[in-house]
């Protein structure tokens, strides 16, 4: 490995501040990441990363990629009792309402099944113990300086707890400063277009709740994943966490909300959680109080079609692209993000802002398409003809698929982003949905 660049400073210690990184350590002689909390040394929640409340699932491919930059992380994650998922039986009503199996048959290795805040903390603690790498907590980055010639980013302007504004000088500033991040309004300061965003409001509201459940009441099922169709948008998680608890998150689109009382709120999980979820709730410890977030559009910024971008500069996660949470997808595109840096540094030159955030928006295209048009679709909002007949194709597809583990096996690894939503439409998917309608008929 050879170390062509001096210093990078990333923005924020968040899951796509510490993937960054991580493959920046690759390459550069030091990494600083500022971060505006105070950060915790265990597993507990904090402010800048409120989401961190709320069931966090780790897609396969997000999985994979984790073990690929961290060797050691699941055994260690094993080693502390962490228990684990999609290896085993669990239950989920897909967005088209059918009842899917699971088997572990794609996931190279169990994926474990931790809260966000413990994952976090775990990646923190191997990024933090990297040689290159520097985590600077309680540190607010308010700016970004640019160079002489105006067109290339040279500085971060941070102020330290406790400590004058200083200037954080840099050959590389990648933005990890999550969904409101402040690159577009820096860009704006520094005389650059913003780039353009596309939204779909969704007004989503999570409400989730620890729960110790009574030894055995799920059978061996460790996670329950129930998702919104149309006419009922609201759906929910249940998730084996560390510790031997469960963490219940239930979410619901616009006039949907779910309610924080405790019985009210069990009472709204009841009326589409399966039969044996429900009576495990009534017979539960319930843990501490209801955590609430509000998440009201999916968005997206478009920095692979700006023309003007300072040198110098980069953005990662949320900040390119915030997707709607039901999907699971937020950590694993910020890992595969991680991996376009990766290989856009790795080639260097002038153009670096350019080829990162092409690639950026190739990976996080189907993502994107496959969350707005289900949210679409769910919320009855216009959708064209394309998404709609690829709908409508998708619905015959999982309603095939509970009867084909062949087809199930496709729903999944889709679903777990190991494949793009186009495989559906491959010969060998099409012809089974074909002979799944026959049969019915
Ligand atoms: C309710 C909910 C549930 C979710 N569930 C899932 C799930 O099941 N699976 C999944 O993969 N994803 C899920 N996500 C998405 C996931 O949390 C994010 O996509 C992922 O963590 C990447 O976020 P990020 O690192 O870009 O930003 P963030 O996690 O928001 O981190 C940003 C960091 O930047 C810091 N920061 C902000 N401003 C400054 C500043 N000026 N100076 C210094 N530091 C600053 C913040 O304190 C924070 O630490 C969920 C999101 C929500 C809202």
């Amino acid at each position: 490995m050879s170390r062509s660049h001096r210093h990078a400073v990333v923005i924020g210690a968040g899951m796509a501040g510490l993937l960054a990184a991580r493959v920046l350590s690759e390459r550069f002689e030091r990494i600083t990441v500022v971060e505006r909390d105070r950060l915790p040394d265990g597993p507990e929640g904090r402010p800048g990363v409120p989401q961190g409340a709320h069931v966090h699932a780790l897609l396969a491919l997000g999985g994979r990629i984790l073990d690929e930059l961290f060797p050691d992380l699941l055994d260690r994650m094993a080693a502390d009792g962490v228990p684990q998922s999609f290896g085993g039986p669990h239950y989920w009503a897909d967005f088209g309402g059918r009842t899917l199996s699971r088997g572990g048959g794609l996931h190279e290795k169990p994926i474990l099944l931790a809260s966000r805040p413990y994952l976090e903390g775990q990646i923190r603690r191997l990024v933090g113990g990297l040689p290159s790498v520097e985590i600077r907590d309680n540190c607010v980055a308010l700016g970004l300086t640019v160079g002489p010639s105006g067109e290339e980013v040279t500085a971060v302007r941070v102020v330290p707890a406790d400590e004058d504004e200083q200037n954080l000088a840099a050959d590389l500033v990648v933005d990890a400063t999550g969904r409101d991040g402040r690159t577009p309004v820096w860009l704006r300061e520094l005389g650059f277009p913003a780039p353009e965003v596309s939204e779909v409001v969704i007004d989503l509201r999570y409400v989730s709740r620890a729960v110790r459940l009574r030894p055995g009441a799920l059978g061996d099922v460790k996670v329950v994943l129930v998702a919104p169709v149309p006419g009922r948008p609201s759906g929910l998680g249940l998730f084996e966490q560390e510790g031997g608890h469960h963490l219940l998150s239930v979410a619901g689109y616009a006039g949907n909300h779910p309610p924080t009382d405790l019985d009210e709120f069990v009472t709204f999980a009841e009326k589409f959680a399966p039969h044996f979820v429900g009576t495990a709730l009534r017979d539960a410890e319930w843990l501490g109080a209801p955590h609430r977030h509000r998440f009201p559009t999916g968005r997206r910024r478009h920095y692979e079609r700006l023309r003007r971008f300072p040198r110098g500069l980069l953005v990662i996660g949320d900040g390119i692209c915030s997707l709607n949470p039901l999907f699971g997808q937020g950590m694993t595109v910020a890992a595969l993000e991680a991996l376009a840096l990766r290989d856009a540094v790795a080639v260097g030159g002038p153009d670096l802002a350019v080829r990162f955030f092409a690639s950026a928006a190739e990976l996080v295209d189907p993502a994107w398409q496959m969350a707005t048009s289900v949210d679409r679709k769910v919320l009855g909002l216009p959708r064209s003809s394309v998404e709609r007949a690829f709908g409508a194709y998708v619905d015959r597809l999982h309603a095939a698929a509970e009867s084909d583990a062949v087809l199930s096996e496709r729903v999944q690894a889709v679903a777990e982003m190991l494949e793009p939503p186009s495989t559906f439409l491959k010969p060998t998917v099409t012809l089974r949905v074909l002979a799944g309608l026959l049969r019915r008929r």
